[in-house]
């Protein structure tokens, strides 16, 4: 594999034990005019302002476009934006859809295969995402709720994923790009190197089956990869692997480690995203 200034200054940063936010403050200086934008949940108020604004502002583009600029290194003197969700939850095709059908906005969701006709269980503020029936172990001191009602006293928020339905209506769409975002939402440096495999692998094949065409970009779950997962994810077929490291695309940018700046969660206010894209 082919190595960039970023991939290698990324490996160094780890090595040395520099924290990602300090390492993303000395990539500001070399970013270039593209930005990909990271949502979770939204409510359709606030989505259709943040759309409005950024559509004023910036050049929207769908993540296939996006990745293309990368790979070909033409950095636009525009501002130039794609928009990301993340997890294939429900209430995105009730709160987001729409929004992208009204508005004719690009949008791509990176969906986690096994969350489809499920539902995820997690406490807030953790990066883990349990998926009853589908995480098995775990290789931390968290234990995993026997059911439902075990997950809700045990104070896990419960939220259901897509249907494959849903998922398969909004795929059709020409506005939504459908992503993966492995199998169970595990960490993926946490996991063995046949899981890690067995994570990326199947759930480009699982949804590619749900969905019946090509899924070509991956999201690591937690923003959590290593150049093991990068590796993996290049040999899965993936064109692009997009983290969750909060800044704009700097110049030497590898398309398989793609940063993407967090637009908030769910009712903030357009100010909030003014906040958070500001350089
Ligand atoms: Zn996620």
């Amino acid at each position: 594999m082919k190595k960039t200034i970023y991939e290698l200054l990324l490996r160094s940063a780890a090595l040395f034990g520099i924290p990602a936010r300090l390492f993303a403050r000395a990539l500001k200086s070399q970013s270039t005019n593209l930005i990909i934008l990271l949502y979770h949940d939204v409510d359709r108020e606030q989505f259709r302002n943040h759309l409005h604004f950024l559509d004023k502002h910036f050049r929207l583009v769908d993540l296939d476009e996006l990745v293309h600029l990368i790979e070909r290194r033409e950095f636009p003197s525009d501002l130039t934006a794609a928009i990301t969700f993340d997890d294939g939850l429900q209430s995105f095709y009730r709160n987001a859809f729409p929004i992208v059908d009204e508005t004719g906005i690009p949008v791509a969701n990176y969906v986690t295969s096994g969350v489809v006709d499920s539902e995820y269980w997690y406490k807030p503020g953790q990066h883990r995402i349990f998926i009853p029936g589908k995480t098995e172990s775990e290789p931390t001191q968290l234990i995993l709720p026997q059911d439902r009602n075990d997950a809700k006293n045990s104070g896990f928020t419960i939220e259901p994923g897509l249907t494959s339905e849903q998922l398969l209506e909004a795929s059709r769409h020409p506005k939504i790009t459908i992503g993966a975002h492995s199998v169970t939402h595990r960490l993926l440096r946490e996991t063995t190197y046949d899981e890690c495999k067995r994570e990326i692998f199947d759930s480009k094949k699982d949804l590619e089956s749900l969905i019946g065409h090509e899924v070509r970009h991956f999201a690591y779950p937690g923003g959590s990869f290593s150049e093991r997962e990068v590796l993996l994810v290049q040999e899965a077929g993936f064109a692009s692997g997009a983290s969750s490291q909060d800044i704009w695309i700097p110049r030497e940018v590898s398309p398989f480690i793609i940063p993407r700046k967090g637009a908030g969660p769910k009712g903030v206010s357009l100010n909030w995203l003014q906040y958070r894209i500001g350089r």
